[in-house]
């Protein structure tokens, strides 16, 4: 919603709090007497000596206006009316004018937004009532933030995320680029997220980790690599994950593992001990401190291979 169009409008509580006469001044009743005729109360001018049955605050004030209000308000205009009351009069209709003209502005704009809120989304009345305290801009962010709370659980729900993704850093950033990117923003299409973003994100944390383990090779750190079978979307994998000391672990990638699965369900050794070495000899053997594995016979036989090939290795088979 554009909350913009609405920032220009005059709250109601400050037009209502405009004031240039008392109520006294307002009423004019100090130019008007009451008379009591043949058990009959009329009010009557001081000025002029006309008298009426009844006659309100408003055609009081314009009976001593000028031509143009008496003429508006349908009411004879007094001819002996000092001056000075006259311009008190005039100005006072005049002002009246203005209030009902910005009540009835403002009231349209209120009651056309309210219009467009409603057809999009089904928010109860009071929660946009113009009534309430507070400037109308205030008012619609409030509708606007409520609406969003609504969109956004309803995207948690029918997407079936986790409700705990929603305190995530990720999901705080996103709301928040959102939001900046202003109304006019639309979300890229699953293919992007799926492709490039998923590639462009890929390569931003391949260089992150990389920077990672620089950084603790130098402080003279050892990782402890560990690594086991898992499927992803059906896709049967050989994960390898590294961990440091007081340090979240982080994948230093998977392998496609369906040809190790496919042989009878028996895990080759070699296959295993190779996927093993390649990772260590990418991160740098010396960067390795130990190489943590379950204890499947062919775990255990890679295992004995790796310590072969690397002697300051600690492996360890666990259960
Ligand atoms: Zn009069």
């Amino acid at each position: 919603m554009n909350t913009n169009s609405t920032s220009t409008i005059t709250p109601i509580s400050e037009i209502t709090s405009v004031s240039l006469f008392s109520e006294e001044e307002l009423d004019f009743s100090k130019e008007y007497s009451l008379i009591n005729k043949d058990k009959k109360c009329s009010i009557k001018c001081n000025h002029c000596k006309n008298s009426w049955s009844s006659l309100n605050t408003t055609h009081k004030r314009a009976h001593l206006s000028d031509n143009v209000f008496s003429k508006l308000y349908k009411v004879k205009l007094c001819v002996n009316v000092p001056s000075k009351t006259s311009k008190a009069a005039v100005a006072s209709l005049k002002l009246l004018q203005d209030k009902r003209n910005s009540k009835d502005s403002i009231k349209s704009q209120v009651d056309s937004n309210l219009m467009h809120i409603t057809t999009v989304e089904s928010v109860t009345q009071s929660e946009f009532n113009p009534k309430r305290k507070g400037t109308i801009s205030e008012k619609f962010n409030v509708a606007a933030a409520t609406i969003a709370d609504r969109k956004v659980a309803n995207y948690i729900f029918s997407s079936k995320q986790s409700f705990n993704s929603c305190d995530s850093l990720a999901f705080y950033e996103m709301i928040r680029a959102v939001s900046e990117a202003g109304p006019g923003y639309t979300a890229p299409k699953s293919s992007i997220i799926s492709g490039k973003l998923l590639d462009e994100q890929y390569s931003a944390i391949k260089e992150t980790n990389a920077r990672f383990i620089e950084r603790e090779s130098q402080l003279g750190h050892g990782m402890t690599l560990s690594s086991d079978s898992c499927t992803i979307t059906k896709q049967p994998l050989t994960n390898y994950i590294c961990k440091y000391p007081n340090r979240q672990g982080i994948s230093l990638g998977y392998d496609d593992a369906t040809e190790l699965y496919q042989a009878g369900g028996i895990k080759d050794a070699n296959a295993v001990y190779e996927g093993l070495k390649t990772k260590i000899e990418e991160v740098g053997p010396s960067n390795v401190t130990a190489v943590v594995l379950d204890n499947a016979p062919v775990m255990l036989a890679a295992l004995t291979l790796l310590a072969v090939l690397y002697s300051h290795l600690i492996v360890l088979g666990i259960i």
